[in-house]
């Protein structure tokens, strides 16, 4: 069985002396009350939660998957969950960083970042249930009416009810212009909502009475493809304007997938049978209220693949150190032993590192992507949150697509350095690479992040995020640039990121001329960006752990790590920068009938 403990030093670490959070919450309005101590108690609370409470449940959730009961539409998590969801909603952790306004603690979401790993590092499979209610809250907070934020959001964000995200049908994934599921208005701001919806997590389960559906349908009238697509709240049970709840809506849980992984969380097929929904937003103008929902979402899966990473991490290392087997290849290591533990191989050193890497450079960008949140939400001036706006919106997608494919990459590290005894369930190495194969598909696949990042971040929004985050590298290097500690790192930095503007400015002129370059070079893109990230908080993670109270032992493991991140990890971009210049030719130039 495997076993969790969360890295609390390593988070401090993030916030206080990465982040610099304290400085940052105190003159941030509205998150003053967000103060060192506060900080302190919540992380321990939230890490005694989740190493208690959550972890024991990751395997049994994997055993047991959820119970569909054809006769009553109904879905039973597995043993322990609603016991947890209980524990979880009776410790007000639904509504950490919601705002006060609605029952929430309004405490900022860099903060809530690290909660929210724990979690999924505890249980990712569990941690679905309240990830949605956070994006439910974003979407009715942002563009809900007052009868709609009083009668929905206060439940929600006390965990009494949980939200849900309704996009995806039988024919339409990646292209929502396809979707067909209908709304007929039907007097006093009511709407009928008909149609089918797969793949919808918590869709239906135990943990709470009511559901709150947020679902994406078309008015009669609508326009086709993405812009005739409006948002619409449909609860489980229905609910007056006065927040009371009534009768059972006409909706119900068909069926849930039998799947690779997250195998607790309740995949499920709903069906929509004139539901009584109540439009959110604007009609026709649906999409651009659920992505309010999605960037939030997009984010948090990215912090699920880091805090995959974490877990594995931390039980390969403890392996390494066990287990032996064979020598040193420059001699015995542990002579008194009859053989070297496997942490002394450098092959192994190099997947330990890999997830060391990347687990803590993702849990440092990952704060900071939230960083920028909390700067939208709560700077003072027009100009800082709309800067804040315009790089988290760039990071987004870099955040969800690296951290989630480094998680598929580094569990596996993490089986393989189990060998055998990783493969079998019995140590529970195989379910992490099981769970991880998600975060790339969900919320955007891959390839639809690197399309979002290079198509619209960049190449439609004349890449003001992209602008925004090359300055901020190009004034770290500058103030550390008499910094003797910090030179091996700042030189491939600076290269780095010219290199990323020069690779966008050659691809900006190539996909005038050719629109499918943008389609040929995304993904690669996307990881050079991703790249570029990491060493940036990489090289700002030693300044920070040299300017920090932490002992010796720290500060040389956050060199050394970065030491390795620069030598191993960054020059993978030479691999994505010749992919991008070899251009679309290679891809495109072959008929499809040749394929075979
Ligand atoms: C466990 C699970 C939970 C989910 N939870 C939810 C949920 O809560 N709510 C919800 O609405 N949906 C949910 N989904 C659906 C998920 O978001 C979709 O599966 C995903 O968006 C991809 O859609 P698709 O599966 O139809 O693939 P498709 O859209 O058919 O795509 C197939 C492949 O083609 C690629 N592709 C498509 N278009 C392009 C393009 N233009 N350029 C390059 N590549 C392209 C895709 O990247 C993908 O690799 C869930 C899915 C799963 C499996």
């Amino acid at each position: 069985m495997s076993t969790y403990t969360a890295p609390l030093a390593d988070m401090r670490f993030a916030l206080y002396d990465f982040l610099g959070a304290e400085a940052l919450y105190a003159r941030l309005p509205g998150c003053e009350s967000a103060t060192r101590d506060v900080i302190d108690a919540v992380l321990d609370e939230a890490a005694k939660l989740c190493g208690q409470a959550l972890a024991p449940l990751n395997a049994v959730g994997d055993q047991e998957g959820c119970r569909y009961d054809k006769a009553t539409a109904s879905v039973a998590t597995p043993t322990g969950f609603k016991q947890a969801y209980d524990q979880f909603v009776e410790g007000g952790w639904s509504g950490l960083t919601a705002p006060a306004e609605f029952g929430g603690q309004g405490l900022p979401e860099s903060m809530g970042a690290l909660v929210k790993e724990m979690i999924d590092s505890a249980n990712l499979a569990w941690g679905t249930y309240p990830l949605l209610s956070h994006g439910a809250t974003e979407a009715l907070k942002q563009h809900g009416e007052k009868w709609q934020q009083d009668a929905f959001l206060k439940p929600i964000v006390e965990g009494r009810w949980t939200g849900t995200m309704c996009l995806t049908e039988p024919h339409c994934g990646t292209d929502l212009g396809l979707l067909k599921t209908r709304a007929e208005p039907a007097g006093d701001g009511v709407y009928r909502i008909s149609g089918t919806k797969i793949f919808i997590t918590a869709g239906e389960h135990d943990f709470t009475q009511n559901i709150v559906h947020l679902v994406l349908a078309r008015l009669p009238d609508a326009p086709a493809g993405t812009k005739g697509i409006s948002l619409f709240v449909v609860p489980k049970f229905k609910v007056a304007r006065d927040g009371t709840m009534g009768a059972r809506n006409a909706l119900a849980c068909g069926a849930i997938e039998h799947k690779m992984g997250i195998k607790g969380s309740a995949t499920c097929v709903m069906n929509f049978d004139g539901a009584e929904g109540y439009l959110l937003g604007q009609p026709h103008r649906g999409l651009a209220a659920m992505f309010t929902m999605m960037n939030t979402a997009r984010l948090a899966v990215g912090l699920q693949g880091q805090a995959l990473i974490e877990r594995a991490y931390q039980n390969a290392l403890a392996y390494a150190r066990e287990r032996l087997q064979m020598r040193a290849l420059s001699g015995a290591k542990f002579p008194d032993k009859p053989a070297d533990p496997l942490i002394v191989h450098p092959d192994v050193r190099r997947m330990l590192l890999t997830q060391k890497a990347f687990s803590e450079g993702g849990r440092a960008l990952g704060v900071y992507a939230y960083a920028l949140v909390d700067i939208q939400h709560h700077g003072a001036d027009e100009a800082e949150r709309k800067r804040a706006d315009e790089l988290v919106s760039f990071l987004t997608p870099i955040v969800k697509g690296v951290l989630t494919e480094a998680a598929v990459e580094c569990t596996n590290h993490a089986l393989q350095i189990y060998g055998g005894h990783g493969y079998i369930a019995e140590n529970g190495m195989e379910q992490f690479a099981r769970d991880a194969r998600i975060t790339t598909i969900y919320e955007g696949t891959t390839q639809i992040q690197a399309l979002d990042l290079l198509g619209r971040k960049v190449m439609q929004q004349q890449g003001v995020g992209l602008r925004h985050f090359m300055e901020e590298i190009s004034a770290f290097c500058q103030a550390h640039a008499r910094n003797d500690a910090l030179v091996e790192f700042i030189g491939p930095l600076a290269v780095a990121t010219k290199e990323l503007g020069d690779l966008t400015m050659a691809l900006g002129k190539r996909a005038i001329a050719d629109p499918e370059e943008v389609g040929a070079a995304a993904v690669d893109y996307l990881f050079y960006s991703g790249y570029v990230a990491l060493a940036y908080v990489w090289a700002k993670s030693v300044a920070a752990a040299d300017a920090s109270a932490h002992d010796a032992d720290f500060k040389a493991a956050k060199r050394h790590t970065a030491r390795f991140y620069f030598a191993r990890i960054l020059p993978r971009t030479r691999a994505h920068r010749a992919a991008i210049e070899a251009g679309a030719d290679s891809l495109l130039a072959m008929p499809d009938a040749l394929f075979g």
